[in-house]
């Protein structure tokens, strides 16, 4: 397949890279040059203007920062979706609001394109492995002939329901993601601060109720596990400011319906307090920093 994919930052590099290897031809852009460059030495192709990495695309994948980004990339007088053949799938795989998403596919609609949206789970060890879960929204026809594709970056391709589901899916993992890092960090400071050794208490916990993702494969006390975050200062990663801005989407989702969600509220809190003290660009599990006990 030519697959056009925008974006190769973080997740969308070492995903684009994985699609390099299971045999498409991959024709990449992104605003930041050295990032597409690391993208072509593994055997991609740069693709120039917009248009042009659009040119004869099958599939155009987008892996962007927010909606702002999403809505530049394909709509307005410099949008790239007129110059997309009607025979092209394209998949947006960025986390932003499904109000987005719904009016991305109706502008899509109205010149012959299918869009589905398709936002991830699984961090950048998940893209890096090609262990990616994907969250679909869209039409069933759709999904499934994104499904080979999503596979060769991933190993769940999950379908929500239609246009919007994917992002609706999403949202609320994630703010259940945070609920339960904010969780694990409280849970093993108080431990620490009881004479414990956070890693004897992360064994503990793992084997008991307790357990959760983020103890099992994201231990945000440095030094209790290796190959995280917390083991390498807090770089790389899922950015504070990347879950400020999905906490930001939960809210308006829950304000949407009148719905309740006291904890995740508070998760917001708490994480917008984190990123505006200067931790914006850490990693999530940093969070433990703002737990730790006071003089
Ligand atoms: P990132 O900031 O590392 O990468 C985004 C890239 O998009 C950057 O390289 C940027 O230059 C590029 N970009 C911005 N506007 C562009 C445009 N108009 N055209 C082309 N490129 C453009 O972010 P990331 O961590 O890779 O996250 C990407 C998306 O994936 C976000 O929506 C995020 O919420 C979601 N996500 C991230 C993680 C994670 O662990 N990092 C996990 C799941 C989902």
């Amino acid at each position: 397949m030519q697959i056009a994919f925008f974006g190769v930052g973080n997740m969308g590099g070492p995903m684009a890279i994985n699609l390099v290897r299971a045999g498409h031809q991959v024709r990449v852009y992104d605003l930041a040059q050295p990032l597409v460059e690391a993208v072509v030495a593994e055997g991609a192709e740069a693709g120039g203007t917009p248009a042009e990495t659009v040119a004869g695309a099958d599939i155009v994948i987008s892996m962007l920062p927010s909606a702002a980004a999403v809505n530049g990339l394909y709509l307005g007088e410099q949008g790239v979706l007129k110059a997309i053949a009607p025979s092209a799938l394209i998949i947006d795989c960025s986390t932003i609001d499904a109000a987005t998403a719904k009016h991305l596919a109706g502008e899509a609609a109205a010149v012959g394109l299918t869009v589905i949206d398709a936002p991830v789970s699984g961090g950048v060890g998940g893209a890096r492995g090609g262990t990616l879960t994907f969250i679909c929204g869209g039409e069933t026809d759709a999904v499934e002939r994104a499904r080979p594709v999503l596979m060769n970056m991933g190993r769940n391709v999950f379908h929500a329901g239609a246009v919007g589901a994917g992002q609706i899916a999403k949202i609320c993992n994630n703010m259940l993601l945070a609920i339960h890092m904010i969780g694990t960090c409280e849970a093993l400071q108080l431990g620490a601060d009881n004479g414990l050794d956070p890693k004897v208490l992360s064994d503990i916990m793992l084997a008991s109720s307790g357990r959760n993702w983020s103890l099992e494969v994201y231990n945000p006390w440095p030094g209790a596990m290796e190959n995280v975050p917390s083991a390498n200062q807090y770089q790389g990663g899922f950015a504070v400011d990347l879950m400020n801005k999905d906490l930001s989407l939960a809210m308006e989702t829950v304000l949407a319906v009148k719905g309740r969600a006291p904890m995740g509220a508070l998760a917001k809190n708490l994480y917008g307090i984190h990123g505006a003290q200067g931790n914006g660009r850490l990693d999530f599990s940093s969070i433990l920093s703002m737990l730790r006990a006071q003089e």
